[in-house]
């Protein structure tokens, strides 16, 4: 059992917290994960089982289904959970990606509401983003702002939602390609670019992976004190390098 988007180490997820108890199924896993107060949580009702989707910083909460009540608070702060309930949808992280936040709400809500943005929007100098969808401009005040295109598959943000953050130094930011958000693959050394290159090219594996910066990020220091994030496409298998700076 694997997370389809997260396959660096775990230990590179800055919710990783080793082995333990799970709080959702109560089984022992080799690997259990920290859900933050501003994830999701979906809590079986102890009157009629169904799944309730709370907030954990809500604490209890009352089931749609029966009005019982169903104590999130007994999940403890920062539940811990195992990658099998992670892959069954019962956890939403909130991820920054290039377009924008994606959590609970994009990925299970708004997106069977209306897929047109909710703020009035005037399309103006689209930007082509490699990802596959556009920068557009608000009218009003003139700054930019990404957009989630409408073609990213519902079922892709919510396997991204049920995926765990990575540890970086700034703002984490998940990548996208072919409309759908990458597999994260972790922050790699210069070597693992010469491994990764299928003619030993690390520097020319890595200079097609990554957004032009403007000058020779080869030789920066973003190796070793920051971090190149390493992501691949799960559709097309090509690489994209978000990199940051301590
Ligand atoms: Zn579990
Ligand atoms: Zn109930
Ligand atoms: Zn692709």
């Amino acid at each position: 059992m694997s997370l389809e988007l997260f396959q660096a180490s775990y230990r590179e997820s800055s919710d990783y917290q080793g082995s333990g108890v799970c709080a959702l199924c109560t089984e022992h896993a080799p690997d259990l994960f920290r859900v933050g107060d501003d994830s999701q949580l979906a809590v079986q009702c102890g009157a009629c089982a169904v799944l309730v989707s709370a907030a954990v910083r809500d604490g209890d909460v009352v089931c749609h289904a029966c009005g019982a009540g169903v104590p999130l608070k007994s999940l403890g702060r920062d539940p811990l959970v195992c990658v099998s309930c992670l892959n069954s949808g019962r956890v939403s992280y909130r991820h920054e990606t290039e377009y924008g936040p994606v959590g609970w709400r994009e990925a299970y809500l708004e997106r069977e509401l209306d897929e047109e943005p909710l703020a009035p929007i005037k399309q103006l100098d689209p930007i082509q983003l490699p990802g596959g969808g556009v920068m557009l401009r608000h009218a009003a005040s003139e700054e930019y702002f990404p957009k989630l295109p409408r073609d990213v598959a519902t079922h892709s943000l919510r396997s991204l939602v049920g995926t765990p953050r990575y540890s970086s130094w700034q703002e984490p930011m998940w990548l996208f390609c072919c409309f759908a958000p990458m597999a994260y693959h972790g922050a790699w050394t210069r070597a693992q670019f010469h491994t990764a290159a299928e003619d030993g090219d690390g520097r020319a594996l890595f200079e097609r992976s990554i957004d032009s910066a403007g000058f020779d990020l080869w030789h920066t220091s973003a190796f070793e004190v920051g971090g190149m994030h390493v992501f691949k496409c799960t559709l097309c298998t090509r690489l994209r390098v978000n990199w940051e700076f301590d």
